[in-house]
């Protein structure tokens, strides 16, 4: 998607801080951190969010949340908070799906 922010950063076209990829994923730190370690895990493919999904997404995504965790595990985390916005009145910004990985010290309580 040509206006999709993290499309550009799967493309190359955008610079991000970037923690993992492989053929369908990419995870990199968010520009905006909100926790000491704040990361985002992506599909490649461009999904706009969990409303989206089909039985045919069910092979990536499960690649995706059986290896979310070594991503945080990586980064020095042994426990973490995982959010997924979905919609606008689900907070969603970034109209691309993904996984904010959330950790560190003082995360705050939910
Ligand atoms: P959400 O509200 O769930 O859509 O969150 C979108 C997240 O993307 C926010 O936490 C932003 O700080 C983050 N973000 C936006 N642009 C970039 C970027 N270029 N690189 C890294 N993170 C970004």
């Amino acid at each position: 998607m040509s206006n999709c922010i993290f499309c550009k950063i799967v493309a190359g076209d955008i610079p991000a801080s970037k923690v993992y990829e492989d053929d369908h994923l990419l995870a990199f730190h968010d520009i905006a951190p909100k926790a000491d370690t704040h990361l985002l895990v992506i599909p490649k493919a461009h999904i706009e969010n969990l409303n989206d999904l089909t039985p045919a997404h069910s092979e990536l995504m499960g690649h995706l949340l059986v290896t979310l965790p070594r991503i945080a595990g990586a980064q020095g985390l042994k426990g973490f908070r995982t959010i997924t916005n979905t919609g606008v009145e689900g907070g969603q910004e970034v109209f691309h799906i993904h996984f904010h990985i959330l950790g560190g010290a003082d995360l705050p309580g939910f």
